[in-house]
């Protein structure tokens, strides 16, 4: 729309705003002025007799002012959701087919049935989205600053896989490279567990789009995970040779819960439940479903208990998860102490690296909330006026303590190429020496 065109509808919108018909019933107008309602038909698309208009037409300034106001104070993360998934909307599966991609490689088997096969009348649960929009949006800001820079690269490319019915859509494929990348912008919690290496899923993924590229007659030589730090912006990235082993393992992993979705099967929860897992009890959609919550609390149980061990438990199943509960306590307090033992002998240390393991001495000034409350509170029993009150101070103490850390994997994978290619180049000289020599 033309700048000046664009400014007059927003200042019609605005008059309709300031004159308060937004606040009160919506008569959605046409533009000759009459409301909707007073337009003949039944639906209301003919003329105005009062006014002589001969159909209904909506005033585009009145409807530009409604929505307005109705998205004046949206969620930025809601609106970021919104803008990518009309960008890229899940792929649909063929007909009479199943909706199970690459990104589902080790997942929860019970989420993805839940979600492929819902029973009638199931209701899904909020979840905590922050993760997955924060990543998404990650993910699309950088695939818009790279397609500008490195326009050779194929972004976002759909690509079929073989024995899959939708098709798979990888990050970023680069064909001078022969390379599949595949990005991942995980949170603390994720990203201290990659402390040893990347994740099995994402590995059997990216080499899943590797063997669909091939597939479609694209070279493909190495296939890397790159994990950048949603919160830091830490990089670490883990490229390695293409392989078909690695590709078909997970492929054929996908292919069974594909075949247990066929024969209608009831598949594993591969999660441990609301009580002691994250995924479950914040991220997951079909978690009341799945741990029968409801009922649960109802007869006054834990999820997991009244799901695993059954409404009415057995003596022996009850007996089984008693003993069991004891073992780990037993491992727990063993491992406890074995721990102190050993963490005990880093005292003192200087702080470096020994081996693969990372020791360094730390300090904190912590406030003393308590020991201050405290203070207060029997201040408060001797009558002290507010000013007296106000006084007491809040001391601080120091907290010192040895933190033991592996090494992180991608740096033992740089190192591990850094000492390859020394070898390699001091290879070459000694070879150059020799032909000298000759
Ligand atoms: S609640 Fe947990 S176990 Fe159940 S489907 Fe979801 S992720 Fe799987």
């Amino acid at each position: 729309m033309r700048p000046d065109l664009a400014r007059a509808l927003a200042e019609r919108a605005h008059a309709f705003v300031v004159s308060g018909a937004m606040d009160s019933e919506r008569t959605n107008p046409c533009a000759c002025g009459g409301p909707e309602v007073e337009h003949a038909g039944t639906a209301h698309r003919g003329g105005h007799p009062g006014t002589g208009c001969r159909r209904y037409r909506p005033d585009t300034a009145y409807q530009l002012a409604a929505r307005a106001v109705d998205n004046a104070d949206t969620h930025p993360l809601d609106d970021v959701d919104a803008y990518l998934t009309g960008l890229y909307p899940r792929p649909t599966p063929a007909p009479g087919g199943h909706g199970v991609g690459p990104s589902d490689y080790l997942g929860c088997r019970k989420a993805i049935q839940l979600r492929e096969a819902p029973p009638p009348g199931m209701v899904r649960n909020d979840v905590d989205m922050f993760a997955a929009r924060a990543g998404s949006g990650w993910h699309e800001l950088t695939r818009l600053a790279r397609e500008k820079q490195y326009p050779w690269r194929e972004y976002e490319h759909e690509v079929a896989i073989p024995g899959l019915d939708r098709v798979g859509r990888l990050d970023e494929y680069d064909g001078v490279l022969a390379r599949v990348k595949d990005l991942k912008f995980p949170g603390e919690h994720t990203w201290n567990d990659l402390a040893d290496g990347p994740d099995p899923a994402h590995r059997g993924q990216g080499h899943i789009y590797g063997l669909g590229m091939r597939a479609q007659g694209r070279p493909v030589d190495t296939v890397e995970i790159e994990y950048m730090h949603r919160m830091e912006g830490e990089v670490e990235r883990f490229p390695e040779p293409y392989d078909e082993g690695t590709a078909e393992e997970a492929l054929d992993w996908l292919s069974g819960v594909n075949f247990a979705l066929d024969v209608g099967a009831e598949m594993e929860r591969d999660r441990g439940g609301p009580s002691s897992d994250v995924i479950c009890e914040r991220f997951c959609p079909v978690r009341d479903h799945c741990w029968n919550v409801a009922a649960a609390k109802a007869a006054g149980r834990s999820p997991e208990s009244y799901t695993i061990l059954g409404a009415e438990p057995e003596q022996r199943h009850a007996v089984w998860a008693a003993e069991r509960a004891l073992s780990f306590k037993r491992d727990r307090a063993e491992a406890k102490t074995e721990y102190t033992r050993a963490h005990s002998l880093l005292v003192g240390l200087h702080n470096g690296r020994y081996g693969d393991v990372l020791v360094t001495n730390k300090s904190r000034k912590m406030p003393e909330h308590e020991k201050w409350a405290k203070a207060v509170k029997a201040a408060l029993d001797d009558g002290a006026t507010a000013e007296q009150l106000q006084k007491i101070p809040l001391t601080y103490r120091w907290d010192h303590w040895v933190e033991v850390k592996p090494v992180r994997a991608a740096d033992l994978d740089a190192e591990e190429a850094a000492a390859r290619a020394a070898e390699a180049a001091d290879a070459e000289v000694i070879d150059l020496q020799k032909a000298g020599a000759a």
